[in-house]
């Protein structure tokens, strides 16, 4: 006799998981056409805690009918099938940690046994008349049915919420004490042929099956997580990654081995001071760096990890030189440093294929290469549009100043026309002049001439390099540039424009009725000269 009185370090020892053997598939459930019999009056209550004695003996069971040899152990002073009663065994220990006292009260049945019960449900003379299943067709008599003790205290409850887990389910909706198990839960239970151990390399499970770990290039372990082969090169415990070879790599996992293959995914196995891993052919083994997987997707590699993106998606191309590997903007040059135009407002700096851009036309300016070839702001007063090529010159602002446009199409410092002159557009230069008097001759004697041969008197002909044909006369944004960067213009807002066209008026009424003054020599409605379109000298 082997009797256990729970709990168990004993038990607990053999609770063991298997790698080899451990279960025994008991074959497909069975189902249950009629109800068990069941005599829930007889329940002990207040059962002592469960027992188990692993003496074997056989016995015949029977499935839908048809015989077969059963192992037969004791739990509760009663008969049950080996592997049912290991299975009950752990769940009654846990059960019991709880504070739930499971227990037995029908096992296993033989067919004299059933047939009895079967008799008396048939003619109503004994058990109460309970309902019975024909012999032979009773999950009692294949070893799969306990009748538990679910009318003491907690038992009901915990095996509801529980009993799950340990593999057990009630099958006979109006019999709560009649739980079947056909496999599931955690393993383990204290009865069997064997205890698992490794005898050398050779594993030994519970059902005494013996396998040979080193057949598989294996060794057997038994510690805390019980007993199993483990891979020669795999640790006993926790996870690891070793190269197979320089394609497959293969993952420990509690010495259990598993492989994959790297070059499925274009990769290769690399193993380092960072662990085996796929490694992305496009890649180095290890680092951080860019690589061109084709024209459009740029691939970013982390010790040999690759993630890709779409350079395309930018209006990009993937270049890749001794700068390494990055997105180029479609208007820049590979490398190096440029300014190109993206359209007529829209000036871009390319760095090394990198662009930012910035809004010419926010400062009253194209974006133009005209000229010299080289993308850059071009003011609108001193190019008709962005492919007029700028010229230096002088030119007229629309508050009545004379500013100087450089080559590039820059506006210089503005100056004021001497007071009782306005600026007058001429080509090649506009010039400061009376009204009355028409533009000065050249005689140089002018302060703010730029230079001593300004050209003809006409100021007609410099209409049209004017910067726009209503430049003269209406409130526009213009721009002038001292510090020779594209995107550098110094601002002169629309707003500060008309403020100070309003002063230039009111100081030319001033002067009209001034007495030292001929009225006659400024216009009658105070404007300026040129802005009036049915002046003379504008036209
Ligand atoms: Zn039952």
């Amino acid at each position: 006799m082997n009797v256990h009185h729970a709990p168990l370090a004993h038990a607990h020892a053999l609770d063991a998981r298997l790698l080899i053997g451990a279960l025994i598939v008991l074959g497909a459930c069975a189902p249950v056409d009629a109800a068990e019999l069941e005599d829930p009056e007889a329940q002990p209550q207040a059962a002592a805690l469960s027992t188990i004695d692993c003496s074997e003996r056989s016995d015949f069971g029977y499935r839908s009918g048809t015989p077969f040899d059963i192992r037969v152990v004791t739990v509760d002073g009663r008969p049950v099938e080996l592997e049912t009663a290991n299975a009950y065994y752990v769940m009654a220990l846990a059960a019991e940690r709880d504070g739930v006292e499971l227990a037995i009260v029908s096992g296993f049945r033989t067919m004299g046994e059933q047939e009895y019960f079967y008799d008396c449900f048939v003619t109503c003379s004994c058990n109460d008349c309970n309902r019975a299943a024909r012999p032979g067709y009773s999950n009692h008599q294949s070893g799969h049915a306990l009748d538990l003790n679910t009318r003491a205290p907690g038992v009901l409850d915990w095996l509801n919420a529980h009993g799950a887990d340990y593999g057990f389910a009630r099958t006979v909706p109006s019999e709560v004490w009649h739980w079947e198990w056909w496999g599931g839960g955690p393993g383990g239970g204290p009865c069997g042929g064997c205890i698992p151990s490794c005898d050398g390399s050779v594993i030994v499970g519970r059902d005494c099956g013996r396998g040979d770990c080193a057949a598989f290039g294996s060794r057997c372990v038994n510690d805390g997580l019980g007993v199993r082969c483990a891979f020669a090169f795999c640790p006993d415990r926790g996870t690891d990654t070793f190269c197979v070879d320089d394609r497959v790599i293969g993952t420990c996992s509690d010495g259990a081995v598993s492989t994959g293959d790297c070059s499925a995914f274009g990769s290769r196995c690399v193993d380092d001071a960072r662990g085996a891993r796929c490694a992305f052919f496009a890649c180095p083994d290890t680092g951080e760096t860019t690589v061109c997987l084709d024209e459009s997707r740029i691939g970013t590699c982390r010790d040999g990890a690759i993630s890709s993106g779409d350079c395309a998606a930018f209006g990009s191309r993937c270049v890749a030189d001794g700068a390494g590997a990055r997105c180029a903007f479609y208007a820049c040059p590979d490398s190096g440093e440029t300014t190109v135009c993206l359209d007529e407002r829209t000036i871009g700096t390319c760095r090394d294929g990198a662009i930012s851009t910035g809004d010419c036309g926010a400062f009253g300016a194209y974006c133009s290469t005209a000229g010299s070839g080289v993308a850059r702001c071009v003011s609108s007063f001193c190019a008709a549009s962005a492919a007029a090529v700028p010229v230096e010159r002088d030119t007229c602002l629309p508050d009545g100043r004379i500013v100087r446009c450089t080559s590039d199409g820059a506006l210089l410092e503005p100056r004021d026309c001497p007071s009782g002159t306005a600026c007058f557009l001429a080509e090649p230069n506009a010039r400061c002049g009376s009204a009355l008097d028409g533009p000065p001759e050249p005689d140089g004697t002018d302060p703010n001439a730029p230079s001593a041969d300004m050209g003809s008197p006409d100021g007609g002909a410099g209409r049209g390099a004017g910067p726009s044909s209503d430049a003269g006369c209406g409130c526009r944004a213009g721009g002038s540039e001292r510090t020779g960067g594209p995107l550098a213009p110094a601002l002169l807002g629309a707003v500060g424009l008309c403020v100070l066209r309003l002063r230039r008026r009111r100081a030319a009424r001033r002067s009209a009725t001034a007495p030292r003054q001929d009225a006659s020599a400024s216009p009658a409605r105070g404007s300026p000269p040129h802005c009036d379109p049915s002046s003379p000298l504008a036209n």
